[in-house]
């Protein structure tokens, strides 16, 4: 075969010949990453067609032309253009045509993999005969597709198990993680790793010995608990019943897609591979086409939209770039955020009132980084730079060259207005200086400064390291040049941003504050705890709200609480069993002593009976389950709707994104304002009437639910 050259404009595949090994090079015209599409088909049947004519090639091998990432998987912008599960599927039996193809070319085929080999671009490789991998960071394979709602669907449900066997398959295919090289080498995932400098190299050579039999491909290293357990029916049942039963305990039901995998993998295992491949088209095309599926996909371009937004309208003057940040407050939020900070590279100099504090501080920072040397995400050498990276002061001394400052002191508006005017005096004036606030206004912290277009907030959530959402929090003198800079870092610390209009709670701990004070009413009311979380994690929340407050903190609830009711009165006003509980000096998972019972690890057990006395509510009330839900969620999202109304929000997609990533708002509902399309504006709008008779001054519906309703619109009017 001759080589083909790059064509102007449309191909994304072209071959390079060395000698009797031919490279197949894939690069997406126009795009940063590769991805999948099924007009590349025809372009894969060329090139097969070529190589089996040639009977002087040796070996093939599979790279990418991109400096970023081998393939990242399909393209998902096909998946809005499914029309029926049918559809679907047909493009899943395209797919696993071609690799079937591939695995049956006539040389020995290498896939040299460099960067993110994720989806259908591990499906690709598995394909091949052989696999190389670079020991680069960047570098990692996975089969996420059950993020997205849908299972693998060019053959990896049959081709993963039988590589590196039944239980490590299920692991990556249920979770969808991330697998590093060098675990990938360990496992069975890849052959060999090397350094990117000679991947390309090594590939060829690895595919010339192949076909000399110089090398064999090491097929799958499972263990011998996994033959025992895989590789006879009775063991295979018992691995897949209990697969089940722990799907269906994490997810509740409520994802149909890790399920679908379980099907498809054991269709393979009693019926074949064909069978199998048959099932995994089927049950793909279903999936895709579903109403998970539909979410998921949505919230993933949605988290993408953010990505590319900075954060204001109209032209967006340049960020500052942030080399050093100034912390004030080392509790719990301020440790947080330095121990991310330092992660990517920032110099960090925390302040605290105390030295002990100071010190508190440092080794709670110390803490997050420590577990990720343990669990090998990063190196010794890399831990070690980045404890230098942070240093800690009872002065201000260092801040004058901090180009953004966050602070992080009690939740007091005085305390917080004192910290502002001490700093500003020290800081470069060009420095943004963000509060780290949950509830209280921006705008009134920065009634002390003298450069109020510097001030905005950054709310992060805890813990900081976990947690995916920053709230950036814009008054109207907050100058476009402060917050794209305090957007454009929030990114680089790996966070997704939403920036919001300032007002009382902003966007997230005021939707948050209507859902909790509706569960403390239900206690008022004389509904159990447990039966108030069950309801809440049913509807799909991760922990229910009794659960969540036992978390964050009761003390926090009440100081949120108190906020919340200044600024909107009775409405927002707590319930009279969260605030006897507050009274009564309970605060929750940190003291021991909440809702529920801690053991000295803080383990939580069963409900604290002792609450019951407390609210003065011994006597248990039924409250239906599906009354619990549709108070605390019908709360929420009107609220959430009041927020768009009154400008809090830009976008119902922020509101989506903020509720999903900030609060757990159930993933496969798409967010507040999806959940309300999917119900049915008008359908919210009259449940919403007749609890506003019951209940008479919290439920009146928002103004532009009541016109989504009566116009029968949607927020998001697409897909
Ligand atoms: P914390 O009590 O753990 O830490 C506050 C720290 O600020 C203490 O170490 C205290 O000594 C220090 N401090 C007080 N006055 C100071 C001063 N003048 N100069 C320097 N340091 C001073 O509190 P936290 O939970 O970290 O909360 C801090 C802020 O973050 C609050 O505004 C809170 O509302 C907000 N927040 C908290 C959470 C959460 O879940 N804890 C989540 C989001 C936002």
């Amino acid at each position: 075969m001759s080589e083909t050259a790059p064509r102007a404009g449309a191909a994304a595949l072209t071959t390079e010949l060395r000698d009797d090994v031919v490279i197949i090079w894939i690069d997406v015209p126009g795009e940063p990453v590769n991805t999948l599409t099924p007009s590349m088909v025809g372009e894969f049947e060329q090139v097969f067609d070529d190589i089996e004519k040639d009977p002087a090639i040796k070996g093939i091998v599979i790279a990418s032309a991109k400096p970023a990432g081998f393939i990242a998987g399909a393209d998902v912008e096909q998946f809005a253009k499914f029309t029926s599960a049918h559809d679907a599927s047909q493009v899943s039996a395209l797919g696993q045509e071609v690799l079937n193809r591939l695995e049956k070319l006539p040389a020995p085929t290498v896939a040299a993999i460099h960067g993110a080999c994720l989806g259908g671009g591990l499906e690709t490789a598995l394909a091949c005969r052989y696999r190389v991998a670079t020991n680069h960071a960047s570098t990692v394979l996975a089969l996420p597709e059950v993020q997205l709602g849908v299972i693998p669907g060019m053959g990896g449900t049959q081709r993963l198990p039988q590589l590196v066997g039944l239980q490590a398959a299920l692991d990556m295919i249920l979770s969808g993680r991330n697998i590093r090289a060098v675990k990938a080498l360990k496992m069975g995932l890849v052959d060999e790793v090397v350094h990117p400098a000679i991947l390309i190299d090594i590939a060829v050579d690895r595919a010339r010995g192949l076909s000399e039999g110089r090398i064999k491909s090491t097929r799958r290293s499972s263990g011998a608990s996994d033959i025992l357990l895989a590789g006879n029916p009775i063991g295979r049942s018992v691995v897949f019943r209990k697969a089940r039963e722990s799907v269906i305990e994490k997810t509740h039901g409520h994802y149909p897609a890790p399920l679908a995998a379980l099907d498809a993998i054991r269709a393979g295992y009693d019926r074949g591979f064909k069978s199998g491949l048959n099932m995994e088209a089927k049950l793909f095309g279903e999936l895709a086409v579903g109403e998970v599926s539909r979410q998921l996909v949505y919230l993933f371009f949605a988290r993408n939209a953010t990505r590319k937004d900075p954060g204001v309208a109209g032209e967006a003057p340049e960020a500052r770039s942030v080399r050093k940040l100034g912390i004030l407050g080392a509790g719990f939020m301020g440790a947080g955020i330095a121990s991310i900070a330092v992660q990517e590279g920032t110099l960090v100099r925390i302040k605290d009132t105390e030295p002990k504090r100071v010190a508190a501080g440092l080794r709670s920072v110390r803490d997050v980084l420590r577990e990720r040397l343990v669990r090998k995400q990063i190196t010794r050498l890399e831990y070690e730079d980045m404890l230098v990276m942070v240093g800690g002061t009872t002065d201000y001394s260092g801040f004058a060259s901090a180009d953004i400052v966050i602070e992080a002191v009690f939740e007091d508006l005085k305390v917080k207005q004192t910290v502002l005017r001490e700093a500003e005096a020290m800081l470069d004036p060009e420095a943004v200086y963000a509060s780290n606030t949950s509830t209280i206004p921006i705008g009134r912290i920065a009634d002390a400064a003298e450069r109020p277009e510097r001030v905005l907030g950054m709310h992060f959530f805890s813990p900081v390291h976990k947690m995916p959402l920053l709230e950036v929090i814009v008054t109207p003198k907050t100058s476009a040049a402060a917050t794209v800079t305090a957007v454009a870092y929030g990114k680089e610390v790996g966070k997704t941003v939403i920036v919001v209009n300032d007002g009382p709670g902003f966007y997230t701990t005021r939707i948050l504050s209507a859902y909790m004070n509706e569960a403390g009413r239900l206690l008022d009311e004389g509904a159990a705890i447990e039966a108030i979380d069950k309801a809440l994690v049913d509807f799909g929340f991760p922990v229910g709200p009794i659960t969540l407050l036992d978390e964050v903190g009761i003390d926090i609830g009440g100081h949120v609480g108190r906020t919340m009711t200044e600024s909107f009165g009775a409405r927002m006003a707590p319930s009279d069993a969260m605030r006897k509980v507050v009274e009564a000096g309970r605060t929750g998972r940190k003291g021991k002593s909440g809702f529920y019972k801690y053991d000295e690890k803080g383990d939580k057990g069963a409900v604290d009976e002792a609450v019951y006395g407390i609210i003065g509510k011994e006597h248990r009330a039924e409250v239906p389950a599906n009354e619990i839900t549709e108070r605390c969620v019908f709360a929420m999202v009107n609220e959430a709707v009041l927020c768009l109304e009154e400008g809090i929000l830009r976008t119902a997609r922020d509101g989506d994104i903020g509720a999903v990533f900030g609060l757990g708002f159930p993933p496969f509902r798409g967010g507040p304002f999806r959940y309300i399309d999917t119900v049915g504006a008008d359908t919210i709008v009259s449940r919403l009437e007749e609890l506003h008779a019951r209940f008479s001054n919290r439920f009146s519906p928002a103004r532009l639910l009541v016109e989504h309703a009566r116009a029968r619109k949607r927020f998001h009017p697409g897909r």
